[in-house]
């Protein structure tokens, strides 16, 4: 039996929309058009659009190597991918102001919680695992998550939560999952991991010496053996037949 289980966020205990994520970016860049309008910088919408899309290919190649940059650091580049040099340019607070933003776009478009998360991470807390979060942030920091998750009532729950934008190291490196570990005070071989992912989520939490159970997505294929659920709210399931086939061991 498992002591820890950890948890990816993203499709795993919320579900995000293309919609929504369009929503956000209008709401980014027509925010640091008006904050850069009032400070007396005439950078069009166009050029904010495009820096917009420009941050996520720039992150993109880094992401690849499950490496991520610091929530000022993709402020900074956005801002110098619309105006290279803006960043000296500006007074730190005009910055700071686009920077909340930037951030806070999740909150006013969240994604929604999947349904049941917040029950089966009680109920797992409940029977004494302890819980980790992993998460591979995009444009939203950590720091805006947490409180996302405050508002689901599932921060809560967590013992220990790391966002990549922190970290600086992103799944599927081992190392992000061996620091989750380290703080739960768990060994990998006693830990589980839960996500959408197969490359980031299955295959990391592998490499990193520990059971990973995949939740399904259309289309893909996971290798043989490999632990699958419909829905994080699939999860008591598993743990209720790994319980059963302990106790027909017991018996016998
Ligand atoms: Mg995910």
């Amino acid at each position: 039996m498992q002591q820890a289980i950890t948890f990816d966020l993203w499709e795993t205990l919320i579900a995000d929309s293309r919609a929504l994520d369009k929503k956000r970016a209008v709401y980014r860049v027509k925010r640091a058009h008006r904050i850069l309008h009032r400070a007396g910088f005439d950078v069009s919408r166009k050029e904010l659009e495009l820096a917009h899309r420009e941050v996520w290919e720039s992150c993109w190649e880094k992401w690849e190597r499950a490496r991520d940059i610091s929530f000022a650091d993709q402020v900074n580049l956005f801002l110098n991918l619309a105006r290279p040099g803006l960043v000296k340019a500006l007074q730190p607070a005009v910055i700071r102001e686009i920077g909340e933003h930037y951030a806070k776009a999740v909150l006013r478009y969240p994604p929604r919680m999947i349904k049941g998360a917040d029950l089966v991470l009680r109920e797992l807390r409940k029977e004494g695992y302890t819980l980790g979060l992993i998460c591979n942030t995009g444009r939203t920091p950590g720091f805006v998550l947490r409180k996302l998750l405050t508002r689901y009532r599932l921060l809560k729950y967590f013992d220990v939560a790391l966002f990549s934008d922190e970290t600086i190291v992103r799944k599927p490196d081992p190392k992000i999952f061996r620091l989750a570990l380290k703080a739960l005070n768990c060994p990998p071989s006693r830990a589980l991991h839960v996500g959408d992912d197969l490359k980031n989520d299955v295959r990391g939490a592998m490499k990193a010496g520990m059971q990973a159970v995949w939740i399904e997505q259309t289309g893909q294929k996971a290798p043989a053996g490999i632990k699958r659920i419909k829905s994080v709210a699939g999860l008591p399931c598993l743990r209720a037949i790994a319980l059963r086939r302990a106790q027909a061991r017991h018996l016998k």
